[in-house]
């Protein structure tokens, strides 16, 4: 890699998800810092999110290329997947990116071509392993993003590679699941694995496609991930074992943390977007209760679905529970229940049903616990600033997140989830209530609290000069750049 004379420049790649794509833009800021120069690859319909959460630098570009207009397979209307209703749509929507591999060749073909000359290295999404093909015709080290926690990413790798021999063993005892090579901090049950791998079918075409993502993965030639070494060290090198070539686990997290020192720029371009803006009205009711860490946080993410009826139970658990709360409904067709109304008059609670900032809100005094769906991103806001979960786990890899920040971490207490398929079904008010008022006064959210909050001096020690993610992501640079 000849760079001496050359300004080091990165070329990232988000999966279209708020989710995966914001922490991917604060590592672009992490790196505008260092001053290397970043450009961001992404389709036009998410330009304009991206573009908004950006400083104005002369070294940071967003590049937009267009799913071909003769493309196939791409669901009708659907550019990204925070639009998309169902899983079967997500798959369909991950196949169709491979649309993307011939703009993205040619942006890389143009790079060539430039004085600048190609980038040090891509960094993209997991979900777009078919970039690992373009980069290595390139010639270009590809760099794996991965939205999940080190322990989630250890124990999809290991089911990936162990289906065959995991199914008998699982039907035999659905509770209770060994991974060859693994310790796994918690009982793992089959229920708390990832859908499509949790039928243990290679027949399965979600189930293939996921395995064969994990294959480029591993074929990557690193991996960057959001989180901190000081969290999941045990499980760092279990994981780097699934990766061939000798590809190195870049710890960098949480990545939110490095935006500490918003510069005034940054913070005048972000009150111009919407997302700002709705955050103050839930900040102006925040800065109204006096009472510190008294007020609990409500919120399930971007992509699962909780059912209108499950609404009305949470409503009621939490008008019973008397704990004040701020809670972010992305339902369109719910109505907050009659008899809760009342309540809300009276300034107990604050419904908001748009784009909040929700860093924001947890790291404001009030807020004292989060009951979360444990989206990897929502469980490194919350433990950031010491704020305690109720875990209610919904899709995806979000029950081993919760089990690792109930039983792994001690820094959450969980629903009663735990019964697997339970989870499913509609939880009943009175089990809500007494959850959110066991996090909030109860003895065990006390203890929670207090871990939480050694976690959360942990992560912001990590992301300062000399703490284990600032210095990783130094050393990511040199060696790409071939100082190491
Ligand atoms: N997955 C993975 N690495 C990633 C993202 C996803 O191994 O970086 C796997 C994991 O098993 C996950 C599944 O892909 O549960 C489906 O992704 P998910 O439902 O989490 O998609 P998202 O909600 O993040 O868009
Ligand atoms: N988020 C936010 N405001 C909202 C909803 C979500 O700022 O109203 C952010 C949240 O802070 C987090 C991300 O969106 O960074 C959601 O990611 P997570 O992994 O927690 O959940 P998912 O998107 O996979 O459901």
């Amino acid at each position: 890699m000849s760079t001496q004379r050359r300004q080091p420049h990165v070329l990232i790649f988000p999966f279209m998800a708020q989710g995966h794509t914001l922490p991917l833009l604060d590592l672009s800021k992490a790196l505008l810092r260092k001053n290397i120069r970043v450009t961001i690859i992404t389709t036009p319909s998410n330009a304009k999110l991206i573009i908004q959460h950006l400083p104005n630098s002369p070294i940071i570009h967003v590049i937009e290329i267009p799913f071909p207009s003769n493309g196939y397979g791409l669901p009708k209307g659907c550019e990204n997947t925070s639009q998309l209703p169902s899983m079967d749509l997500h798959f369909a929507f991950l196949n169709a990116t491979k649309q993307l591999q011939k703009p993205f060749e040619d942006v890389l073909a143009s790079m060539s071509a430039s004085d600048a000359g190609l980038p040090l290295c891509v960094i993209s999404d997991f979900f777009l392993g078919w970039t690992l093909e373009s980069c290595q015709a390139f010639g270009v080290p590809r760099l794996v993003f991965h939205g999940m926690s080190v322990l989630a990413m250890a124990i999809s790798k290991s089911l990936c590679q162990h289906l065959p021999h995991l199914k008998p063993s699982a039907s035999q005892n659905p509770s209770s699941l060994d991974l060859p090579g693994m310790k796994v901090p918690f009982d793992l049950a089959i229920s708390d694995v990832p859908e499509p791998i949790r039928n243990l079918d290679l027949n399965d075409p979600a189930c293939q496609f996921l395995c064969e993502l994990a294959e480029a993965d591993v074929n990557s030639w690193g991996v960057v991930i959001n989180s901190f070494e000081e969290l999941e060290r045990s499980h760092i090198s279990s994981f780097e074992s699934f990766y061939h070539n000798g590809a190195k686990a870049w710890c960098v997290g949480p990545l939110f943390l490095c935006d500490d020192d918003k510069k005034p720029g940054d913070c005048e371009k972000l009150s111009d977007c919407n997302l700002a803006k709705h955050g103050t009205s839930a900040m102006q009711w925040l800065n109204e209760q006096v009472t510190l860490a008294s007020v609990l946080y409500v919120s399930f993410g971007t992509q699962a679905d909780v059912a209108d009826t499950q609404l009305d139970e949470i409503a009621f658990a939490l008008k019973e529970s008397g704990v004040p709360f701020i809670w972010v409904v992305r339902s369109t067709t719910w109505c907050v229940p009659k008899g809760v109304e009342e309540g809300m008059k009276s300034g107990k609670g604050l419904i908001v049903r748009e784009w909040v900032d929700q860093r924001q809100i947890l790291g404001h005094k009030s807020i004292g616990g989060f009951l979360s769906h444990c989206g990897w991103n929502s469980v490194l806001e919350s433990i950031s600033v010491g704020v305690p979960i109720l875990a209610w786990p919904m899709i995806a890899e979000q029950p081993l997140n919760a089990k690792l920040v109930v039983t792994g971490l001690g820094a959450g207490i969980g629903l009663n989830w735990a019964d697997g398929p339970g989870r499913r079904v509609c939880v009943p008010r009175e089990e809500v209530c007494d959850g959110v008022r066991e996090l909030m006064v109860g003895e065990r959210g006390r203890r929670a609290r207090e871990r939480a909050q050694a976690l959360g001096r942990e992560a912001r020690r990590a992301v300062k000069e000399g703490g284990s993610s600032h210095e990783t992501l130094n050393k990511l640079i040199d060696q790409l750049c071939g100082v190491s």
